[in-house]
């Protein structure tokens, strides 16, 4: 199988690394769509809507590397640790995933050796580089999330995750705020060890700022949306890097 993650954009010599982990749909022929119809993959349940194009304009407006993941959150969750509960889910959004019952270890290896660990050894080998060259660095980690969940509306247009360090989370939230934008402060869902991976994994492991963004699938399901708001980021992200620098110092 090839690789399990396609580079966007460029290194244009800024801190940024964006890394997005739902960005994909693609399901390994082998694995029969996972027993659901192609309305159901389409979901939100199967990726993160209207990411990949919102990414992929945002790293060619900074511009900066973007690494995504091509595959389906359904076959193997890469914002999980191997192993966790919800890494393969058995149902997702009260949607059975018939292709996710009673895998054997090898079947569960196989997606782990072939779409998680190549993916995250690619951010890991990015994030080697810059480290090596001495350069500052913050991971940006890019999601969206559905309008609504179980019958409830969200209210918030985009959300700031963040955990032990939330010095460019703060930063980030009253850029967006003052945009007059509704922006959740670790809403729709708080940053952890346990519900993330790739943050934990390599920003807070490493001792990196970083930022995680979620923008609600709504906003950004068509071009004209995702072009506005890469517009947005590539404005707003150097700014609060600048901030960042000002207020607390430039750390590689
Ligand atoms: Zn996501």
């Amino acid at each position: 199988m090839a690789d399990s993650f396609v580079v966007h954009g460029r290194d244009g010599g800024g801190p940024f690394l964006l890394v997005s982990d739902h960005a994909g749909q693609a399901i390994p022929p082998d694995l029969a769509g996972l027993g659901l119809s192609e309305a159901e993959r389409a979901r939100h349940i199967g990726w993160d809507i209207g990411i990949d194009g919102m990414g992929r304009a945002l790293a060619e407006l900074l511009p900066a590397v973007l690494i995504e993941q091509i595959y389906s959150r359904l076959v193997i969750d890469c914002n999980r640790a191997p192993g966790h509960p919800t890494s393969i889910v058995r149902v997702s959004d009260e949607t059975p995933v018939p292709g996710n019952h009673d895998l054997s270890d090898q079947q569960v290896a196989w997606r782990q050796q072939v779409i998680l660990h190549p993916y995250h050894a690619r951010i890991a080998r990015a994030l080697d580089e810059r480290q090596a060259q001495n350069r500052p660095t913050v991971l940006v980690a890019l999601h969206s999330f559905t309008p609504s969940m179980r019958g409830k509306a969200r209210p918030w247009q985009a959300g700031i995750l963040h955990n032990r360090d939330s010095r460019l989370a703060q930063i980030m939230l009253d850029l967006l705020r003052a945009e007059g934008l509704t922006v959740g402060d670790n809403e729709p869902y708080a940053l952890t060890d346990t519900s993330d991976y790739t943050v934990p994994l390599h920003a807070e492991k490493r001792g990196l700022p970083y930022l995680e963004i979620e923008i609600r699938q709504d906003l950004i399901a068509t071009p004209a949306g995702q072009a506005e708001w890469a517009q947005r980021l590539a404005r707003l992200l150097p700014a609060a890097w600048q901030q960042f620098c000002h207020v607390y110092g430039e750390q590689p």
